[in-house]
């Protein structure tokens, strides 16, 4: 499962190790996990207990990427699981010296989503926030994935 997320024409898959003795009927696909750059995070934010803390409000921490150990790089990647049935998180407040700072979130081999409320299974023009008056420049999760490669 490590090399996650797949996806099946655009579209998430869902795969799950059966458990010995598990009814495959019975099996709930109710986790995956993504690499997410958090990008601008503060320097002093950057450290394994720190990421740690933030993956686990957004699902359960898996992974930290060691690659990148004087925090040089524009961004901080680090590996979560998350219920994929609830909207992706695009970033997060972090508290900096009294002030809340957004960090923005990239997902790495983000399937398609409904960039209107940031879940998984519709576009946009087939979900319940659709409004055809409204461009799609203005869909809040419009900027969360990465370039497929
Ligand atoms: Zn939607």
């Amino acid at each position: 499962m490590e090399q996650g997320p797949w996806s099946l024409d655009g579209k998430l898959l869902l795969l799950k190790e059966i458990i010995v003795g598990e009814q495959p009927a019975e099996t709930v696909f109710d986790r995956v996990q993504f690499w997410i750059k958090a990008n601008q995070l503060p320097m002093d934010k950057r450290r394994k207990s720190m990421v740690m803390a933030m993956a686990n409000k957004m699902g359960s921490f898996v992974d930290f990427d060691t690659s990148d150990p004087f925090g040089y790089k524009k961004y901080t990647r680090f590996r979560v699981e998350i219920d994929p049935s609830k909207p992706i998180l695009r970033g997060m407040k972090v508290l900096v010296a009294n002030v809340h700072k957004w960090v923005e979130f990239r997902y790495e081999k983000l399937p398609d989503l409904c960039y209107l409320c940031g879940r998984f299974g519709h576009c946009a023009k087939e979900c319940g926030l659709y409004d055809e008056k409204v461009p799609e420049s203005a869909y809040p999760y419009g900027s969360c994935c990465e370039p497929r490669q």
